[in-house]
This record gives C-alpha cells, sequence and structure tokens, in this order.
C-alpha cells in the first residue's frame, strides 16, 4: 500500500488527552472508521499481512479488535472468535487474568472457540502494555490454538508491550 494512505491513517487518529482517566492519550481510532475510504484502508493492512499465509480463524479483542476482526475475518471467508471481558460471554469459558495500571481485569474466551492444532491470529486496535493481549495469547494457547502472530493498528512503541507476547511475533502499521 502507497505509505501516504498510511500517513493519512496516521493523521486520522485523533490524541484525546485525559481519557479515561488523566496522564492517558487515548488514541481514538473512530476518525477512521467513520470514514470509507480509511476504513477500508486500515482492514487491507491486515489483508496484505495474510495473503499466502494459512490461517484458520481470526481472535479479536473486547471491543474495537472485533471492529477490525470481524472484517478481516468476513474478507478471508474464516471465523471470528470474540475475546471478551469476564461476564459477557454466555457459554462455557476458560479465563485469565492479567494486571492493569491500576488492579486486575480478566479475559474470556469459550471453550470450544478454537479446534485444538487451529492456526490462530490475534486482531486488537492498539497495543498499550501488552498486559491485554498478553493474557489473550495464553487463553489462545490454553484451549490448543497456535498463535502465529499478534496484529494491531496501532503500537504504543515506548511501553514496550511487543516484549510480554514474546515469542510471539507483534506486527503493527502505525507506530508511535
Ligand atoms: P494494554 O493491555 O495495556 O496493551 O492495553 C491494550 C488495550 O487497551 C487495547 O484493547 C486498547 O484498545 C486499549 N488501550 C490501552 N491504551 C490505550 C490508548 N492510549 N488509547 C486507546 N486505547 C488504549
Amino acid at each position: 500500500m502507497a505509505s501516504t494512505m498510511t500517513e493519512q491513517l496516521r493523521a486520522a487518529v485523533r490524541d484525546v488527552p485525559d481519557f479515561p482517566k488523566k496522564g492517558i492519550v487515548f488514541k481514538d481510532i473512530t476518525p477512521i472508521l467513520k470514514d470509507g475510504a480509511l476504513f477500508r484502508a486500515s482492514i487491507d493492512l491486515f489483508l496484505e499481512r495474510f495473503r499466502g499465509k494459512k490461517i484458520d480463524k481470526v481472535v479479536g479483542i473486547d471491543a474495537r479488535g472485533f471492529l477490525f476482526g470481524s472484517a478481516v475475518a468476513y474478507e478471508l471467508g474464516i471465523g471470528f472468535v470474540p475475546l471478551r471481558k469476564k461476564g459477557r460471554l454466555p457459554y462455557k469459558t476458560e479465563s485469565a487474568k492479567y494486571s492493569l495500571e491500576y488492579g486486575e481485569a480478566e479475559m474470556e474466551l469459550h471453550i470450544d472457540a478454537i479446534t485444538r492444532g487451529e492456526q490462530i491470529v490475534l486482531i486488537d486496535d492498539l497495543l498499550a502494555t501488552g498486559g491485554t493481549s498478553a493474557s489473550a495469547a495464553t487463553l489462545i494457547k490454553k484451549v490448543g490454538g497456535e498463535l502465529l502472530e499478534a496484529i494491531f493498528l496501532i503500537e504504543l512503541e515506548f511501553l514496550h508491550g511487543r516484549e510480554k507476547l514474546a515469542p510471539t511475533p507483534v506486527i503493527s502499521f502505525l507506530k508511535y
């Protein structure tokens, strides 16, 4: 893809200071979502990455990972699996706790969402400290999935989240 499109995507990401709390600069991707050309271009970045690879399922992280992950899965004609915050999935789940800046959180995955040996890619909008996606990686492996890559539209490199995901390869398109 032309670098100009990546630059347009980067320019569209809106910084919202002190959201959801003081000191956090929130990277708002809704300006990308509301623009048809930019939304398509963001999905195309993911799709280019997957061309010619054998992938069985996309796992998307609650909630913005659903927006990108489901569009990618649709285009590839493969299944989509939601990884959700605790208490949202109706059937039996595996769960993994992880620490946030303050306190703890927990993610869940349906126990039958992934078949043993399936090749999985993990998608979210943004990699920050890596706590969320590292717990996602743990859950995917726990149910027998083979995690090929974790892919993010945005990476906050100064938080070194990719180190938490090692040895899973991490790909991101817009780095800050
Ligand atoms: P982390 O577990 O620290 O890598 O946080 C990643 C999750 O929190 C992702 O699902 C992001 O959507 C969200 N997130 C964390 N920091 C930000 C931020 N500065 N702007 C937007 N979303 C964020």
